[in-house]
């Protein structure tokens, strides 16, 4: 106001308008620059942005690239997966296919091996040798009264073993005695844990035999104890002679076989049959027929002889053939038939068997003329059943009178006419009397003189095994009683099994050896045989 004062109002004016302009001027100069400020920076973002919006875009890229890569070969995958489905199904197809073939053809097979079967065994031999060795047991411990401690001890080790399913290993030193190391083979061996199951499995393609004419024999051969009674029947009741029918799993081969052959009969055979049972027992080299009634109906045991046949058959007269329908109707039987059976306890166990037991199931069936021979399998068999019955015919109307009442009741009372024939197959189930010698019963008097009976038997069989295995022209079958009555069902081209029983302690060595030679024996008829058909067949070739 000092400048101002002292000028005139026009210079003051002009100078406030100077002044004004010059602050206009400053002013838009700021506004200038702030607004260059506002653009570089705007400028900035958008490029920060720009660059992020890319890098963004970029990664999307590569994130989608990856997915579609992973979905690409995920889809792959399941084509491929597909594509092995498709080519599973058709191998699954194939295969399908290739077992309903197989099936087939091993079904064609079964009936072509059934056929082979019978032939297989003739070619065979027709006896072959199983070898059962049974458990130690308690009573094995119990060695007499004069015996130390010590051995006893040795008495119940066991000497012998099933090496494998053919081979019987008997293995044992003793001091002041020769050591002892030998092997034995058969068709079959079990050991002390094979069931009687597993020991009736090998035996029952045996019984189909039966259903082809044949007849068939099962024998249990082995000293007193070594269990024979237990294989053939099944444990036998305490203080009792019959064996328990209640645990069906211990029944032996006799029940089991009777089953089976029920079993077969209604499957298989053609025409009507029956079956009729025959028990008898062997002791002091007479026969006593453990079936027969006297005239109140009541059972006694009755001798009867055996003779040979205008046919070369053994034969029975008067023997008590009793009809069974099923197998409890013979268990009954057999039972009955058990009671009468005369032992005698020897020093080696308490129910010793000192006579042979034979139970023989024959099997009679009824063709008509014209069916006869075409309702069985194979030609060769029906041939040789036509043969068989052509001679088997006049027997019956023998056997019909002169046999008991029992069987005069059997369904033979069917009219016999020109037009029907009759085939009559025998299955015999035999438990042999123990094979242990005299000195190792320790018996005298009575006892001796059925030891040396059964001792007689017993060579009896080896000698007529042996005379079959040297093809001999006379087989001594009437040398004993047992032989005679076994007769038909131990040569000619009837199956024999002789099932040997074991026992495995050190104290029964002498007599294992002694049963394992039978066997053995027994065996080689077998070889024999087997040369004999091959001979056979190359002069028929020639
Ligand atoms: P054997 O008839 O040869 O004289 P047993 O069959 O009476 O002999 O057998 C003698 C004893 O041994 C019997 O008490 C019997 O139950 C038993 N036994 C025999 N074999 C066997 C076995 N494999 N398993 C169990 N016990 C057996
Ligand atoms: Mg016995």
């Amino acid at each position: 106001y000092q400048r101002l004062a002292g000028r005139s109002t026009n210079e003051v004016l002009e100078l406030y308008a100077a002044r004004s302009q010059q602050r206009k001027l400053q002013r838009s100069s700021v506004v200038t620059q702030l607004h260059e400020a506002i653009k570089k920076r705007l400028k900035q973002d958008l490029k920060n942005l720009h660059s992020f919006v890319l890098d963004l875009s970029k990664d999307f890229q590569r994130q989608s690239k990856t997915c579609l890569y992973q979905v690409l070969a995920a889809v792959q995958g399941i084509q491929l997966q597909n594509e092995a489905m498709q080519i599973f199904q058709i191998k699954a197809f194939d295969l399908e296919q290739s077992l309903q073939e197989v099936t087939e053809r091993y079904e064609k097979e079964k009936q072509k091996r059934k056929a082979l079967y019978n032939n297989l065994i003739e070619l065979r031999g027709n006896i072959r040798v199983h070898c059962r060795i049974r458990p130690l047991l308690p009573f094995d411990d119990s060695a007499g009264h004069s015996i130390s401690q010590d051995r006893q001890r040795n008495f119940s080790e066991k000497v012998a073993y099933a090496a494998d399913d053919e081979t019987v290993l008997v293995k044992c030193s003793r001091p002041g005695h020769a050591s002892v190391n030998k092997t034995f083979q058969f068709e079959r061996v079990y050991n002390d844990l094979e069931s009687q199951d597993a020991i009736f499995a090998d035996v029952a393609p045996l019984l189909t035999s039966l259903l082809d004419g044949y007849n068939v024999c099962i024998m249990a051969y082995g000293q007193t104890g070594s269990g024979k009674t237990y294989t053939m029947l099944g444990p036998q009741l305490e203080g009792n002679l019959a064996f328990s029918i209640e645990e069906e799993s211990e029944l032996g081969i006799i029940p089991r076989a009777t089953q089976e052959v029920f079993r077969l009969i209604s499957e298989k055979l053609p025409g009507s049959y029956w079956v009729e049972v025959s028990v008898v027992e062997v002791y002091n080299n007479e026969i006593f027929d453990l079936l027969a009634k006297d005239s109140y109906g009541k059972e006694f045991g009755v001798k009867r002889d055996v003779l040979t046949t205008r046919e070369g058959k053994s034969d029975v007269p008067l023997l008590t053939q009793e009809t069974v329908e099923n197998a409890s109707e013979f268990l009954q039987l057999v039972n009955k038939g058990l009671q009468m059976r005369v032992t005698h306890p020897t020093l080696v166990h308490a129910h010793s068997s000192r006579s042979h037991l034979v139970v023989t199931l024959t099997i009679t069936t009824v063709v008509f003329g014209d069916n006869f021979g075409t309702l069985w399998e194979d030609e060769q068999t029906s041939q040789r059943l036509n043969k068989e019955a052509s001679y088997t015919f006049p027997q019956k109307t023998r056997d019909s009178k002169s046999t008991s009442s029992s069987r005069a009741a059997s369904p033979v009372q069917l009219e016999a006419t020109e037009k029907m024939k009759q085939v009559k197959t025998r299955l015999q189930l035999v438990d042999l009397a123990g094979s242990e010698c005299v000195g190792m019963s320790g018996v005298t008097g009575a006892a001796l003189r059925e030891t040396s009976f059964i001792n007689r038997s017993l060579s009896a069989l080896a000698d007529v095994l042996g005379a079959i295995a040297e093809q001999r022209a006379h087989i001594p079958y009437r040398n004993s009683k047992l032989t005679h009555l076994l007769q038909d069902s131990v040569g000619g081209d009837a199956k024999l099994l002789v099932m040997l029983c074991i026992s495995p302690g050190q104290k029964y060595l002498t007599e294992s050896m002694q049963s394992l030679g039978f066997g053995t024996r027994a065996r080689q008829v077998q070889r024999g045989q087997v040369k004999k058909k091959k001979i056979q067949v190359l002069s028929k070739g020639k």
